[in-house]
């Protein structure tokens, strides 16, 4: 048994985190500001409260959020043994009655014999070893000790999402690749006319917008404003915006186009690519259908919807290492949406990578991570590869792995493929890294071998 080690947070991620560590062993102080102290959207003290849908989303492996749960069973996870216990019917989603998934949350922590839960806020960076997995809404105390030890660029309070496509769902008759003044031609263009424009301009401003809580008015800011927005000060705001055609050549045509969505790389692979400038509120029905106008995307896959929303959430790819600690400080590990990943499961599941990380360096161990050809791997590959000037929170999604060696169009064989892949490379390095699955309590945990 080592000396104590602190989780500070417990949300999803720090409920993960701390039962991580203390089934390897440690001893733990897992730390909870709730009910000294409350946040803008939780409701009670209960430790995994969930703040809004009580739906984890699909368990279909061939969906992304599948994937990402079969590798959460096989570490072995509360949030999904909770979840079990809570179910609720739902077709292929898991969703939960959310107190009973909180109280089995706080039960399945609470109960164990080397965890210890202070109610009490953590104003400060812990000295020993620690996760901090305070989420969206850390306390404004904490937040300046991060801002001092990262610098104020290295914690956002906001994010402004825009959506990012599928490339392989792309029109290739229509999109063309081209940079403004031909400086490169990294970026993919989608050339509009007139009439397109104008089409597009007004289902943009007639469009539902997601109303937030007051709490969660977003201050606008004038670089980074919603396209809708934008497009609402006047029809040719966006024109002389993120959609100005100047220096772009339609190909078609040989004509510079009314104007033109541009598309920028996401990731090396080249299956991500971001719509520039189109951070949004719309709701997501309408983002499909407005979006889904502009030419060359009118059969897109969209792998992150657009979102605006205040979060905190700090700027990995160049302030923490690849396991999400401080630079010069291993043993002070990051975790849940606060890394920038995007979404409940997502939040756990780095949560439990933070446990296995933190017991590994306080063993003299090299932290570990599972190959980018898994759902986990390629989200934290993205959090490690992504750049830093433009950073994002991002939700699993299959853009975020290895493409497959060979080329398969059809989206549901392709995504079979890619699950069926990501779990035999889950469970091989599991293997290879001698990751034991994390008994949760309860019911026995889900052995690494076995399919869920
Ligand atoms: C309003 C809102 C709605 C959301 N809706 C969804 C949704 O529908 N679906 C989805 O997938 N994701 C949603 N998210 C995003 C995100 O997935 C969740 O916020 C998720 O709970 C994040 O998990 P976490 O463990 O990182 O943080 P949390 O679950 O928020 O846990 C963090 C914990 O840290 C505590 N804390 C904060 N500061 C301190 C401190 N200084 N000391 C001690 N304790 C502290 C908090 O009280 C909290 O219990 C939403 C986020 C917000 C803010």
């Amino acid at each position: 048994m080592s000396n104590e080690i602190r989780v500070v947070g417990g949300g999803l991620a720090g409920c993960e985190a701390a039962l991580q560590l203390a089934s390897r062993g440690h001893r733990v102080l897992l730390q909870e500001m709730r009910p000294v102290r409350g946040t803008e959207a939780h409701q009670t003290d209960g430790l995994g409260e969930l703040v809004c849908t009580n739906s984890f989303k699909s368990e279909d492996p061939s969906n992304a959020h599948g994937q990402l749960k079969r590798e959460m069973r096989a570490l072995g996870s509360v949030l999904l043994r909770s979840a079990d216990l809570s179910r609720v019917a739902a077709g292929s989603a898991l969703a939960v009655d959310r107190g009973l998934f909180s109280e089995a949350m706080t039960e399945a922590v609470g109960s164990h014999p080397l965890i210890e839960i202070s109610r009490e806020e953590c104003t400060g960076l812990p000295d020993g070893p620690a996760v901090i997995s305070t989420g969206p809404l850390t306390s404004h105390a904490l937040s300046e000790a991060i801002r001092s030890a990262l610098g104020v660029e290295g914690l956002a309070f906001y994010d402004a999402i825009a959506p990012i496509l599928h490339r392989d769902s792309l029109d290739d008759s229509i999109v063309f690749a081209a940079g403004r003044f031909g400086e490169d031609a990294d970026y993919l263009n989608c050339p509009m006319n007139e009439a397109e424009y104008s089409a597009f301009i007004e289902a943009l401003v007639n469009a539902d917008v997601h109303e937030g809580h007051d709490w969660d008015a977003v201050p606008y800011f004038e670089g980074c404003l919603p396209v809708e927005v934008m497009a609402a000060r006047g029809p040719d705001t966006p024109r002389f915006g993120p959609m100005k055609p100047i220096g772009l050549i339609d190909p078609r045509t040989g004509e510079r186009p009314h104007a033109v969505v541009q598309l920028r790389r996401e990731d090396r692979a080249g299956q991500m690519w971001n719509m520039v400038g189109f951070q949004t509120r719309l709701r997501v029905s309408e983002q499909r259908s407005v979006f889904q106008m502009i030419p060359g995307l009118a059969g897109c896959e969209f792998l992150r919807w657009g979102s605006i929303h205040r979060n905190s959430y700090l700027r990995f790819p160049d302030r923490l290492t690849r396991h999400g600690s401080l630079l010069d400080r291993t043993d002070l590990i990051f975790a849940g949406q606060l890394t920038g990943v995007e979404g409940y499961t997502e939040s756990a599941a780095s949560g439990i990578m933070a446990g296995i990380n933190l017991d590994r360096v306080t063993r003299g161990l090299d932290p570990a991570l599972p190959p980018a050809t898994t759902m986990l791997g390629g989200l934290f590959r993205y959090l490690r590869d992504a750049d830093p000037d433009h950073f994002q929170p991002m939700n699993s999604n299959w853009g975020l792995v290895d493409p497959l060696a060979k080329r398969v169009r059809d989206k549901k064989e392709r995504r079979g493929l890619l699950a069926e892949r990501a779990q035999a490379d889950f469970l091989a390095w599991m293997d290879a890294e001698r990751v034991q699955p994390t008994d949760v309590g309860g019911a026995a945990p889900v052995a690494a071998t076995e399919e869920s």
